[in-house]
């Protein structure tokens, strides 16, 4: 089999190293448009803020390395620039000497990611030290400018997971930070009274939080940010991350369907509408685990779990991805933030009733020291017990129950349940009833 890989980051490598494991003789070519192949995107901020130190760290494969490991044709600086759907072909453009090839496939695996948000916010051409993050290159840029021009004030624009990483590794920087958001609360998975923490812990930092205002222009070659309520921000760096949206172009030209917010359509085996090619990652369109609904969660672990499902999929297994729930975590200064599932904002959408517990535990046995209470709360409906979802803010012990409670969700447990969850227990790491089983027996 010959097998075409476009992308060669989380999706992208994951089924590379999946399809060799499970064919030693497929001709499996990767291609790159960028330098690097399959380096850690998550690490990308810390590094910036420097509690990651050394850059190599971020490289997690280089082309070497995975070319020989998995014997795999990876070629970087290559952009797909082109699918030939009636003669089962890609066109190639080597960004390095221009030149144009086509290549063929058996089977063509999409995982090209998606890219930051870019309004025509006007002022935006002409901001010089304006920045958006996804990759390495953005990554040197950002560090090159504060090493060298050392910014004392940073304006960060929206307040999701990387506006808020960023906002802390800036500010770990000594860069004075202003985070402006349109919506009323940052870090959208929560509900609005659990990202009030947040709120009052970022201010608490010294970060000058901006909430329900937006970008109206910038001024003064990005040096000035005007917002849509006349605040006048003055700055020495912008990073805008508002968001993402799908690299589907290629799909789109080749005439694959796409969804509403423009996320590749596919199948349960992660199959277009063209049974020879799939598409996994950041670009395409899921199924939301709870709720069934089509939506957009670029994040890393369904790319990785489609990564291996493709090729699964590819050699006959038939291992269905099964939906997103949108398990994520941030860290926030001294917070841990983390969600699983729905809240009630989106429960509310789509008008399914629920009910909801708040319980404020604290993370481990109250006499043993370091104890701090965690902000937990569990959607659910009343009449099934069926999970919805849960969320939490704490400064220690968040991540292990929202975890706890996400596995519950896909075992297909109830909130009657969760009292019987027989956790790991002595006083340095919980309560005999942990903070999962009190939240079952309040809302059971
Ligand atoms: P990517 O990993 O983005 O890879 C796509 C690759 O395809 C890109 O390198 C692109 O250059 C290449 N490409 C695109 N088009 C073409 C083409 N036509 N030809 C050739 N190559 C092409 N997720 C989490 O779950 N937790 C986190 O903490 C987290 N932190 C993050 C922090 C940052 C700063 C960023 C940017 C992302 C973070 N994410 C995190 C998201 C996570 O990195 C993504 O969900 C994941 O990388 C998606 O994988 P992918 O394969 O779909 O796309």
């Amino acid at each position: 089999k010959k097998i075409i890989i476009v992308g060669g980051v989380a999706g992208g490598s994951t089924a590379a190293a999946r399809l060799r494991r499970l064919d030693e003789n497929a001709n499996i070519i990767m291609f790159e448009k960028g330098e690097y192949i399959s380096f850690a995107n998550c690490g990308l901020p810390y590094y910036i803020g420097e509690t990651i130190k050394d850059r190599e760290k971020l490289l997690v494969q280089t082309v070497d390395s995975m070319s020989a490991r998995y014997n795999l044709d990876i070629r970087t600086f290559s952009e797909v620039t082109q699918i030939d759907r009636t003669n089962k072909s890609i066109k190639v453009s080597n960004l390095q000497t221009n030149e144009t090839y086509v290549e063929t496939y058996d089977e063509l695996i999409l995982s090209p990611g998606a890219r930051p948000i870019l309004p025509p916010i006007p002022g935006i051409d002409e901001a010089r030290a304006l920045f958006t993050l996804r990759n390495i290159p953005d990554t040197d840029k950002i560090k090159a400018y504060i090493d060298e021009q050392k910014p004392k004030q940073a304006v960060v624009v929206g307040g999701g997971f990387i506006g808020l990483e960023m906002a802390e590794n800036l500010h770990d920087r000594g860069i004075e930070v202003t985070l402006v958001e349109m919506s009323n609360q940052v870090m959208a998975p929560i509900d609005y009274e659990m990202a009030a923490i947040i709120h009052h812990h970022l201010v608490e930092k010294g970060v000058n939080l901006i909430l329900n205002d937006g970008v109206n222009s910038f001024k003064n070659n990005g040096k000035k940010v005007i917002t849509n309520n006349g605040r006048e921000i003055e700055t020495d760096m912008i990073l805008l991350s508002i968001g993402v949206r799908p690299e589907n172009e290629l799909a789109v030209n080749a005439g694959l369907n796409v969804g509403d917010r423009g996320g590749i359509q596919v199948n349960e085996s992660l199959q277009t509408n063209d049974p020879n090619i799939y598409a996994i990652g950041d670009a395409v369109e899921v199924k939301d685990y709870t709720n069934k609904q089509p939506t957009m969660i670029p994040l890393a672990w369904p790319a990785n779990r489609q990564g291996r499902i493709v090729a699964d999929n590819i050699y006959g297994e038939k291992v269905r991805y099964n939906g997103t729930l949108g398990t994520s975590i941030a860290k926030v200064f001294d917070y841990t933030v983390a969600a699983t599932g729905n809240n009630e904002k989106t429960l509310n959408r789509l008008d399914i009733p629920y009910q909801v517990v708040h319980i404020h535990p604290v993370s481990h046995a109250g006499y043993y020291p370091g104890a701090s209470p965690i902000a937990l709360k569990l959607v659910f409906d009343q009449e099934t017990g069926k999970i919805y979802g849960a969320q939490a803010v704490g400064t220690d012990g968040v991540d292990k129950r929202i975890d706890v409670i996400a596995t519950a969700i896909k075992g297909g447990l109830t909130v009657l349940d969760l009292p019987d969850l027989e956790l790991a227990y002595a006083p340095p790491y919980s309560s005999a009833k942990d903070p999962v089983n009190m939240a079952g027996y309040v809302a059971g």
